[in-house]
């Protein structure tokens, strides 16, 4: 018998949501992450959980609606790291018309469940703290409510949870090679030892090393993917709400700029082809030179490349269709063939969807583990709360009237009353994300042994 049902490789979003998932079924699940959970796109994101304003003006009613639904399952299931916010779009008559902003928002409320979040609102921001940060000419703003979530954090409270529902998370253990027969063999290297475990299915869940793993690890063709770059930057504080504003650029590219670590403003943000190392991810000058202009057009404090205090870089795999083009959706794949143990390769998508992904892929995969899991098994554990023990969160009500209703049905832990964030200063921001982050969080739990649940016993 197979030492465990599923192995996951890769402990970024993908990764954990997956272990979550399948462990909540009932599933015997070991996660295998070379460095430390999150510690590479997935603690580099814009931080948005969303539906995405810009897949509206591409006519992705569904995606954006499926977007949306997702946003509310992650508010009531993890209010202590997601937290909804009001985002604002400072009208330029430059820009898309007010006619046509209006109208994506009207679209926005209706394709999302209007009765959780403040529908959006035009607002007259001349007289108005909105505007206080804003140039004179800005005298109409639109508003509408979207979410934020602390992203390593949501990596961490998925491999808590999976880790609760008997997952073994293992930090630090780099998988070399996995041979495929009946059941997956894998050799990796967990902390200088080296260790043979046996898994009837595989995920292949590394992000940007997809392609690397599939070739060098798993001697198996490539997905078709292309490495994506995007880049943001970390500048001081320029506005004192707690808001989201979202400017238009002028080569009609939306930039969002949202508070970070209390003394921050996080703006972004960039994108481009990568090809590299996704372990060394660098951003251009050119690059904090688009962002600083964009910035300047809009707040009173112009943002010059010297203000810069940090640069957050990572590296996305997108799939891409025939003829080079690439789509910003993730990608699943299951393959089982006869006699070969099953395959999922899971990559890209946005941290959004990613539960539901998760849980799609591992649907395909229960089926073949009916005797085990896949019957009398919950198949939607994972829309159950996310554990809040381990950042030891307090509640607390948000101090926007608008919000009020919204924060008292959901307590949401503000992000100040979080250790890292009494960091102050450029240091103290670099060390609110990445690698490192069990170790600072003295939650000592790895490894963490496959517990005697219920669910486990019944295997
Ligand atoms: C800069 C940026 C901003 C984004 N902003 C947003 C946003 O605002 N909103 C949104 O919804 N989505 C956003 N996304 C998309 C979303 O964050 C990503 O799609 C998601 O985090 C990707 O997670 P992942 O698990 O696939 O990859 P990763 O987080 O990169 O995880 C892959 C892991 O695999 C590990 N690994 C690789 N090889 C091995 C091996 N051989 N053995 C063991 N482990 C291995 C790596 O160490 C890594 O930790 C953004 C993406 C990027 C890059």
């Amino acid at each position: 018998m197979a030492d465990y049902d599923l192995a996951v490789i890769g402990g970024g979003l993908n990764g954990v949501s997956v272990a979550r998932d399948a462990a909540g079924r009932g599933l015997r699940v070991i996660l295998i992450e070379q460095g430390d959970l999150a510690s590479a796109a997935s603690s580099a994101t814009s931080r948005l959980v969303h539906g995405d304003l810009a897949m509206l003006e591409r006519r992705r009613f569904r995606r954006v609606r499926a977007q949306l639904a997702e946003r509310d399952v992650f508010l009531r299931i993890a209010p202590h790291v997601v937290r909804p916010m009001r985002f604002v779009i400072p009208e330029h008559s430059d820009e898309r018309p007010p006619w046509l902003l209006r109208s994506w928002l009207w679209l926005y409320d209706v394709l999302g469940s209007r009765n959780r979040l403040p529908a959006s609102a035009t607002t007259d921001v001349t007289h108005h703290p909105l505007g206080d940060a804003l140039k004179r000419p800005f005298g109409t703003a639109f508003e509408y409510s979207d979410c934020v979530v602390d992203d390593s954090r949501l990596v961490v409270l998925n491999a808590i949870d999976a880790a609760e529902r008997g997952a073994e998370i293992r930090t630090g253990a780099r998988c070399v090679r996995a041979d495929r027969g009946d059941v997956w063999r894998l050799a990796m290297i967990d902390r200088g030892h080296r260790r043979v475990i046996t898994a009837r299915a595989l995920a292949n869940t590394t992000g940007a090393w997809t392609s690397m793993v599939a070739e060098t690890v798993l001697r198996l063709p490539s997905p078709k993917a292309a490495a994506i770059q995007i880049s943001q930057i970390v500048v001081p504080r320029l506005f004192d709400s707690d808001n989201v504003y979202v400017f238009q650029n002028s080569d009609g590219r939306l930039i969002f700029a949202s508070p970070y670590a209390r003394d921050f403003t996080l703006l972004g943000s960039t994108g481009g082809a990568f090809k590299g190392d996704p372990a060394i991810v660098a951003m251009t000058a050119n690059d904090v030179a688009y962002l600083c202009d964009a910035a300047s057009r809009y707040f009173r404090k112009p943002v010059e490349p010297v203000d810069v205090v940090r640069t957050v870089s990572g590296v996305n795999l997108a799939p891409a269709r025939d003829g080079g083009h690439v789509v910003r959706d993730g990608s699943m794949v299951f393959d089982a063939r006869r006699r070969k143990a099953p395959l999922i390769t899971m990559f890209g998508g946005d941290v959004t969807t990613s539960r539901l992904r998760a849980e799609r892929a591992v649907s395909r995969l229960t089926p073949l583990y009916r005797n085990r899991a896949g019957r009398g098994q919950e198949p939607r554990r994972s829309r159950s709360c996310l554990r809040a023990r381990a950042d030891g969160c307090r509640s607390a009500l948000s101090h926007d009237p608008r919000m009020g209703a919204v924060c008292r049905r959901h307590p949401v832990a503000p992000f100040e009353a979080w250790p890292d964030h009494q960091a102050r200063g450029a240091r103290g921001v670099g060390g609110v994300h990445g690698a490192g982050y069990l170790e600072r969080f003295r939650a000592n739990w790895v490894p963490v042994r496959v517990k005697k649940t219920r669910q486990n016993k019944r295997l």
